[in-house]
């Protein structure tokens, strides 16, 4: 790439950082060296029933794949997000509510309202007859009552399985089916962006397709007072259940290795998988990585935009910072509702310190020029962050010019559903930025890079990302399919966890994700990441996202397929098309030069926003019969408008 700039820790993060350069160094060779003894002592910051005496009991080979942490101690996880807090911060909001619309009031949630809220609901929930180890699946609009739902299951032992509150009913169904679920909690309706979602009505439908579950009962929010039908028998107004509840509600004592929730992979590269996680050292890596991350600091206000149906909204909106006894923010709306203005305002109200979003959203404002800021402050923000996808170093230089004046460091965070929590990032106040990279690995976190034989390659170079040993927060299995855990992840490269993703590694040892192995192109022999050249379009002024496949091409083997969507007030000619290959050839080289441009108003997104390129590919490919999984796309409708352009293009 022709960005090489290096962004230096900034004066505010050397002077008051939580981990310096220094302390990182040694910190991570600890964690290296002697894992046992280093997360020994880092799970001193959850609080345990009963202490562990084993820290680590890994295996990674193919013929016996089994991760356990602190499998003989045991903990609660509401616990330790709400109770354990209450002596110093009962008065303190630990959940900040910000509305879609933007005239109605907010609600503050102190620690104090936490514990009363999720004790009730946990009380009701058992009242139901839910009990350790049952599955509740959540359906939900972005309402602090989602998290109090999550926490309630946590409580009482229950596995949450919290589904994306846009999914289809079928999609939905699938997941009640997956995991067996007697007992689902939703709302009447969803609101984001002025628009509305049938939550209820979706739930009605998905009963009435379940094939493996008999749902007994539905819990109901009102959160619009939308019209919903309601079976007297199944339903149950959330209110009620939790009104004559009292709100005391003893903590279940969990082991470490019991199941604290399981949630779906966002199916950008297929069927998607029942990601299972467990309480201990799940809820250890979150408030780790949550803390040393964005050098969080109890009274900062912190808003992570990600929605609770996804990991991120998991990990670093609801565990993460409860854990760490914060103050977190939750958003109901989209970035651009009722106008692009509104993130600013958001961060201006609330004087947000950490703002972690994702590079979709940013792609999203970047098209509207100055707009976004236009008005806003942003003065309180101290650190920026992103997730989901490589950022285009124009998009990083924007959001750090515009958000952060310059001022603010990003963190960009490589992980996955999988991960349960981040493992390549910058620490502000140890790691240089380069825009674009995800830069070094977290504490006990060992990437290594494959060469497609399986050795691993030293030095700067790139390849199959691989993760070595195990980190507290790595998912267990797959939801009763042990066998599928094992081929898809453990068998690629013997005895290393296989991210699914390729990376590049420079001459200073810092990690750049180049996209989905799949993604990757290659072209008269040439390898290339779909990320590299996509950056490369996003460059150019007037392109607001881009998206890159691989075609079928006679001579070259792959041609390079690229997907533009325009800023605000470009249209489409033949001269821009001429005009971006050549843009491409300047930015990478002649080899890159894409081989045909299809506009496209909208690309097909998954729900947390990431681009399905496989779907992508098919369409290039003209194999539109055969497009796969498209239950977790945000709007199944721009399919069509890119099988018709394809048309056009081709
Ligand atoms: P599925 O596995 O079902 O296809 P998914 O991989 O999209 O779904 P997630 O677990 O939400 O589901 O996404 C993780 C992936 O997102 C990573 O494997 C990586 O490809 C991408 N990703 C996340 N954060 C970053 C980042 N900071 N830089 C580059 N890529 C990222
Ligand atoms: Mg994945």
């Amino acid at each position: 790439m022709s960005d090489e700039a290096v962004y230096p820790v900034t004066d505010h993060f050397r002077n008051k950082a939580l981990i310096d350069k220094e302390t990182y160094e040694s910190m991570y060779q600890r964690s290296i060296q002697d894992p046992e003894s280093f997360w020994a002592e880092q799970a001193k910051r959850l609080d345990w029933m009963k202490p562990f005496s084993r820290v680590k009991d890994v295996s990674f080979a193919s013929d016996d794949v089994h991760i356990r942490w602190f499998d003989d101690g045991t903990l609660n996880a509401a616990a330790n997000c709400i109770d354990r807090h209450l002596e110093e911060r009962s008065g303190q909001p630990a959940i900040i509510w910000e509305p879609d619309e933007e005239s109605e009031d907010n609600r503050v949630i102190t620690y104090a309202e936490l514990h009363e809220e999720v004790s009730r609901l946990a009380n009701g929930l058992k009242s139901l007859g839910v009990k350790k180890g049952d599955i509740v699946t959540l359906y939900m609009p972005m309402v602090p009552e989602a998290a109090y739902a999550m926490l309630a299951c946590a409580r009482i032992g229950a596995i949450h399985s919290v589904v994306f509150g846009g999914f289809s009913p079928e999609a939905l169904a699938g997941r009640i089916d997956d995991g067996g679920s007697k007992v689902v909690i939703t709302a009447d309706e969803a609101r984001r962006g002025g628009k509305r979602v049938p939550l209820k009505a979706n739930v009605d439908e998905a009963v009435s397709l379940c094939k493996e579950s008999s749902v007994d009962n539905v819990v109901v929010l009102k959160a619009t007072g939308g019209n919903v039908d309601f079976n007297g028998n199944r339903d149950i107004w959330y209110r009620d259940l939790v009104g004559k509840q009292s709100d005391q509600c003893e903590p279940e004592e969990m082991g470490a290795e019991d199941t604290l929730f399981v949630l779906y992979t966002s199916g950008s590269t297929g069927k998607p998988k029942g990601v299972v996680h467990t309480t201990g050292g799940y809820l250890l890596h979150t408030s780790i990585t949550h803390e040393y991350v964005f050098d969080y600091r109890p009274g900062e206000v912190y808003w992570c935009s990600a929605d609770v149906g996804w990991i991120t909204g998991h990990s670093y909106v609801v565990y993460g910072p409860l854990a760490n006894g914060g103050t977190t923010m939750m958003f109901e709306g989209v970035p651009t509702y009722p106008d692009v203005g509104r993130l600013g305002r958001i961060i201006d109200k609330y004087k947000i310190a950490t703002f972690y979003t994702a590079p979709t959203a940013i792609r999203s404002l970047m098209a509207e020029g100055d707009a976004p800021v236009a008005n806003a402050d942003l003065s309180s923000l101290k650190l920026l962050g992103t997730v989901g996808e490589p950022i285009n170093p124009e998009a990083w230089r924007w959001f750090h010019q515009k958000f952060g004046k310059g001022q603010c460091p990003i963190v960009d965070t490589w992980w996955q559903t999988e991960t349960g929590g981040i493992l390549i990032s910058p620490l502000p106040g140890a790691i240089d930025l380069k825009p674009g990279s995800a830069t070094k690995p977290f504490f006990g976190v060992q990437p290594a890079l494959m060469d497609p034989e399986g050795n691993e390659m030293e030095g700067a170079t790139s390849g199959g990302l691989v993760l070595k040993d195990s980190w507290p927060g790595q998912m267990r299995t797959i939801l009763g399919n042990h066998q599928r855990f094992v081929e898809t992840y453990f068998s690629t490269y013997e005895g290393c966890y296989f991210t699914g993703d390729g990376a590049k590694r420079d001459e200073d040892g810092y990690y750049w994700i180049t996209g989905r192995v799949d993604d990757v192109l290659n072209v008269s022999g040439h390898r290339m990441g779909t990320a590299e050249v996509e950056s490369a379009l996003v460059s150019h002024d007037a392109v607001a996202e881009a998206a890159v496949v691989g075609c079928p091409h006679e001579i070259k083997g792959q041609g390079i397929y690229v997907y533009v969507t325009l800023t605000h007030g470009q249209s489409p000619s033949d001269e821009l098309a001429k005009e971006l290959k050549q843009h491409v050839r300047k930015e990478i080289g002649p080899i890159a030069t894409p081989d045909v441009i299809q506009w496209a108003d909208g690309l097909p997104k998954t729900r947390s926003g990431k681009i399905m390129r496989r779907i992508l590919r098919k369409i290039a490919a003209d194999e539109f019969d055969s497009l796969g999984d498209t239950s977790t796309l945000a709007d199944p409708n721009v399919v069509d408008d890119l099988i018709e352009g394809h048309r056009v293009a081709a």
